[in-house]
């Protein structure tokens, strides 16, 4: 096998093979006569040996040298360095022939002097480029004019072979040039097919490649926008903040001082006022949060997600307390991560869970995580008051709250955190809840 290996390297070299791949027939062709090349040399062997074994006991000194001669044209054409690729195919078609010759002169018509002639011209139709196509067969008739008229002078060796005659001649000579000219016409039609089809996949892979470049561009043009977009929300909610908090202060002066000058209906427009300032300020602190989460570089950390989920719901204590709740934690993985989105996503998970359970039954919490072969599979499942279907897309979204203020604190900016988090970690989130059952969040990140 070592010895293979090394002898289809020193030919593949020879044959510069192994300086890339060219996407033209050219190439097939010269892979194909490497091939040839590459199986011939040890194959060749077979017939040879015996071949100038059977020469050198009937003395036929002319075989020995015409067969040597034909393993010796394809040993050059395989091994010697630096010859011109057409040169080494020039070679390889000249052993055939060498054989034919010999063949003809020593067995006769009725050797296969005629059929090595015909692969001989097979291998010039393959082998070289589709102009030179009609050669062989053109050669073919040549050659068989010349023993045609060699015929009568009896040069041969085989002169004393009582079954040579013209007309077996004829028909031996005419079945060649036949099959010449056959091959002739129809190997270029498929090495033109090939051609076709190397040329559009050529087509294809530019197309595919400029395609490939132009949603890179974009890409990068969508993501220099999106990093554009969250620093105009952090700086435009960062900046509105102190607006707000002047119009709040005037008008907490207003309430104080003119208080007993207003009536009924001035305290309810002041009333008004205040609150829509108050759940604004509420408003743009949640925008400023939101804006600031997902924001992490820098090498991922290990986490133990046990510890983390153990340090998160320490922080609902109270309300953990207060409404009886049991937090079930299965034992979850240790992830390569940031911490930060980890967390903010199940301490959202967690206290959503928490706050929307139903009003007279302990809320009942599962955590459970699980390392699959690309990525992590998590989920947050609780007994709560579950949401309704139509909902199930909406909820991600900022702002969007399903209950009112007074039945539910919030700001409807938890689960957008928490979409944010897991897609910037290269995750998906998905919801499966249902009214009065409950909700079972479920989340999966890539490892890369
Ligand atoms: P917030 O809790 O501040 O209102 P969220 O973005 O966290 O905002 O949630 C959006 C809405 O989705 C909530 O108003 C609530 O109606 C619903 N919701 C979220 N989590 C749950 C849950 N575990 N069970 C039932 N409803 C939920």
């Amino acid at each position: 096998m070592i010895i293979w290996n090394r002898y289809a390297q020193i030919i593949s070299r020879n044959f510069g093979l192994d300086k890339g791949h060219l996407d033209t027939s050219i190439h097939w062709r010269t892979t194909l006569t490497y091939y040839c090349i590459l199986f011939i040399i040890p194959l060749v062997l077979i017939p040879y040996l015996p071949g100038i074994l059977y020469a050198y006991k009937v003395d036929y000194l002319s075989v020995i040298i015409l067969d040597t001669l034909a393993v010796g044209l394809l040993m050059v054409a395989g091994f010697w360095p630096n010859l011109r690729i057409s040169l080494r195919k020039f070679l390889f078609v000249a052993a055939f022939y060498v054989a034919s010759v010999g063949f003809l002169f020593i067995i006769g018509l009725s050797g296969p002097a005629f059929l090595y002639m015909l692969a001989a011209s097979f291998f010039c139709t393959i082998l070289f480029p589709v102009k030179y196509a009609f050669y062989p067969a053109i050669a073919n008739v040549i050659f068989c004019v010349i023993i045609g008229l060699l015929i009568p002078f009896e040069v041969m060796l085989w002169k004393d072979d009582p079954n040579h005659n013209i007309p077996e001649f004829i028909a031996v000579a005419s079945n060649l040039i036949f099959l010449g000219f056959f091959a002739s016409a129809l190997f270029p039609k498929v090495f033109d097919l090939l051609e076709k089809s190397i040329h559009n996949e050529r087509i294809l892979k530019n197309q595919l490649n400029q395609r490939n470049n132009d949603l890179e561009n974009a890409l990068e043009k969508v993501e220099k926008k999106h990093a554009e977009l969250e620093t105009f929300a952090y700086s435009a909610s960062h900046d509105l903040q102190e607006p707000l908090r002047m119009i709040t202060a005037f008008l907490q002066q207003l309430e104080k001082k003119y208080n007993p000058l207003l009536d009924e209906k001035g305290k309810k427009y002041i009333h008004f006022a205040t609150d829509g300032a108050s759940r604004m300020k509420d408003m743009i602190t949640a925008l400023l949060e939101y804006s600031r989460v997902g924001r992490f570089d820098g090498p991922k950390t290990s986490i133990d997600l046990n510890e983390l989920v153990e340090n998160t719901t320490r922080l609902f204590q109270v309300a953990i307390k207060e409404k009886k709740a049991k937090i079930i934690v299965h034992p979850l993985p240790i992830v390569a991560s940031y911490e930060l989105p980890i967390s903010q996503i199940f301490l959202n998970l967690i206290g959503n869970a928490l706050k929307y359970s139903k009003p007279d039954i302990a809320p009942i919490i599962e955590i459970s995580g699980e390392e699959k072969e690309t990525y992590w599979e998590f989920s947050v499942k609780d007994n709560g008051i579950g949401i309704e279907k139509g909902f199930h897309e909406r909820i991600f979204n900022l702002f969007q709250k399903l209950h009112h203020k007074k039945d539910f604190e919030g700001t409807g900016i938890g689960l957008a955190i928490v979409k944010k988090c897991v897609e910037n970690l290269g995750g998906k989130i998905n919801i499966e809840s249902k009214v009065l059952i409950g909700s079972n969040f479920s989340f999966k990140i890539p490892k890369k």
